[in-house]
C-alpha cells in the first residue's frame, strides 16, 4: 500500500519512515503530487486539524494519506496556545517570537505552575475505508529562559523533569523516544499493522 505523508517538514517524514518501516508501505511525500489545493487548519481541535488534512490529502491523491497536527498546551494559560501555537506571536510564524511571548504571558508564575504537554494527533485516511488516528502527549514545564540549540519550535523552553534538560537539549533519538509525535506514530503502527492484517 501507498501511503502520502501529509508534511513538507523533512524532520517529520525522517520520523514517520523510521517509525513505520516494519510496516514496508512505499511511503512518499505529498510533495510528489505538485498542485495540490492548499488545506487551511481551520479546526478547534488536533484532531480536527489532523483528520481534515488526511482526509483531503487521500481524496485528491487517490491513496492513503497520513497527517499529523500538534502543539503545546499550557496549563496556567488554560491550554494556550493549543492548536493556534504555530501562530501564537501572529504572522509570519517565527518561533523566537512565539517563545517571547510564551515567556512574557508566564512572567512571575512560579514553577509548579508552569506544567504543560505537547500534543499530537496523527490520522490515517484509506480511501474507501476507515479513518485510523492516535494520539500522544510528553509532559514537561516552561522554563524561565530558553536552554539548547537543537529541536525547533518551543524546544529550548520545554523542559523535560525526567532528564532535567529542555527539549532543545536533548539528542534527537532522545526526543523522538520520549516525543508526543513518537508516541502518537507508534499508536499509529499499531492500528495500521491491524487493519492490514484484516484487509489481508
Ligand atoms: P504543526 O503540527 O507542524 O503545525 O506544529 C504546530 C506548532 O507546534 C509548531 O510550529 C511548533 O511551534 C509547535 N510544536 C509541535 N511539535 C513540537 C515539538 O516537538 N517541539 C517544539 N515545538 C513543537
Amino acid at each position: 500500500m501507498r501511503l502520502v505523508a501529509a508534511t513538507t517538514n523533512p524532520g517529520k517524514l525522517r520520523e514517520i519512515e523510521s517509525i513505520l518501516a516494519p510496516l514496508r508501505l512505499e511511503i512518499v511525500p505529498v510533495s510528489t503530487y505538485p498542485g495540490l489545493p492548499e488545506i487551511e487548519e481551520d479546526g478547534t481541535t488536533f484532531e480536527e486539524n489532523a483528520v481534515k488534512k488526511a482526509r483531503l490529502t487521500a481524496e485528491t491523491t487517490g491513496e492513503a494519506a497520513l497527517a499529523d497536527d500538534s502543539g503545546l498546551e499550557v496549563d496556567h494559560l488554560d491550554g494556550a496556545p493549543g492548536v493556534y501555537s504555530a501562530r501564537f506571536a501572529g504572522e509570519p510564524k517565527s518561533d523566537a517570537a512565539n517563545n517571547a511571548k510564551l515567556l512574557k504571558l508566564l512572567e512571575g508564575v512560579p514553577w509548579e505552575k508552569r506544567a504543560a504537554r505537547f500534543r499530537c494527533v496523527i490520522a490515517v485516511a484509506v480511501p474507501g475505508g476507515p479513518m485510523l488516528t492516535a494520539e500522544g502527549t510528553c509532559e514537561g514545564y516552561i522554563l524561565y529562559e530558553l536552554r539548547g540549540a537543537g529541536g525547533f519550535g518551543y524546544d529550548p523552553l520545554f523542559f523535560v523533569p525526567e532528564f532535567g534538560k529542555t527539549f532543545a537539549e536533548l539528542p534527537p533519538e532522545v526526543k523522538n523516544r520520549i516525543s508526543h509525535r513518537g508516541a502518537a506514530l507508534r499508536e499509529i503502527k499499531e492500528k495500521l499493522t491491524e487493519f492490514l492484517k484484516l484487509r489481508g
